[in-house]
């Protein structure tokens, strides 16, 4: 049993193989995909998301407005995703965070627009999906001033930051889930950092279609592939493939409350 805590198979990648997709998941042991609805927010792309959720049983649904498109996000994006998470297969609200790589939104506007939705969630009662790339400092302070005291926790998605970065994740009382980076030949710090972070603490994701691990490395990412995530995982903690994936499939549903 395995749980694919990030995907986007909502996108049209998927679009000519959707339900195989979904089929293959199941087939390999795959019971729980929470798929992460992104783009521009008034584009439909939310309300296509929430649809897959509610007509696909094992697929559970994320939305929020991710940092790329922060400079699209208004009053109108935080009533829409506020009406459509009254919906039970709507369980987070993300992704949501900085990113300071590719800066596809200005930076101050990204940081408002983060807080904005910190506010919205907490309201809404919902834990976060945090997506942070080189900002990492601004990340920790914007939680630490705008979420403290929140009663719902969030995930470090894709975690390729610092030691640093986890341990400070951890003491929030955040998840951090890991990626087919973990795979890759390069990826030796990050393998260290996996190995230290607490088993009760550990989620696993494809963040498909990108981001595809070894050995599947040059085609397009599934959820089906996030058992080589989880075996990399077992790897380094000692345990057996599938005492991971149970483990990892715990922490979701307790942390997601489902
Ligand atoms: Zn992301
Ligand atoms: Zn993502």
């Amino acid at each position: 049993m395995f749980t694919d805590s990030h995907a986007h198979i909502d996108g049209d990648e998927f679009d000519g193989d959707r339900e195989e997709v979904i089929e293959r998941a199941q087939a390999a042991g795959i019971s729980l995909i929470l798929n992460v609805g992104t783009g521009d927010p008034h584009s439909g792309a939310f309300e296509r998301a929430v649809e897959l959720g509610k007509t696909h049983e094992p697929v559970y649904t994320a939305i929020g407005t991710h940092p790329h498109d922060a400079r699209l996000y208004d009053d109108a994006a935080e009533e829409k995703i506020k009406n459509l998470i009254d919906n039970e297969h709507v369980i987070a609200w993300g992704e949501i965070g900085l990113d300071f790589h590719y800066d596809n939104s200005p930076r101050d506007v990204q940081v408002e627009v983060f807080k904005r939705q910190l506010r919205a969630a907490r309201e809404c009662d919902l834990p976060i999906v945090i997506h942070t790339r080189e900002a990492e400092a601004e990340t920790i302070e914007i939680l630490q001033s705008e979420y403290e005291g929140a009663a719902r926790r969030g995930v470090f998605h894709c975690f390729s930051g610092s030691m640093e970065l986890a341990n400070r994740a951890i003491e929030i009382g955040f998840m951090i889930s890991f990626s087919g980076i973990v795979t890759f030949k390069k990826a030796e710090e990050l393998r260290e950092i996996a190995k230290q972070v607490p088993l009760d603490r550990l989620l696993i994701e494809t963040d498909c279609p990108y981001l595809t691990p070894i050995p599947y490395r040059g085609k397009r990412n599934e959820p089906a592939y996030v058992v080589e995530v989880a075996r990399t995982l077992a790897g380094l903690h000692g345990v057996e493939l599938e005492e991971m994936g149970r483990i990892t499939s715990e922490n979701f549903n307790r942390f997601f409350r489902l």
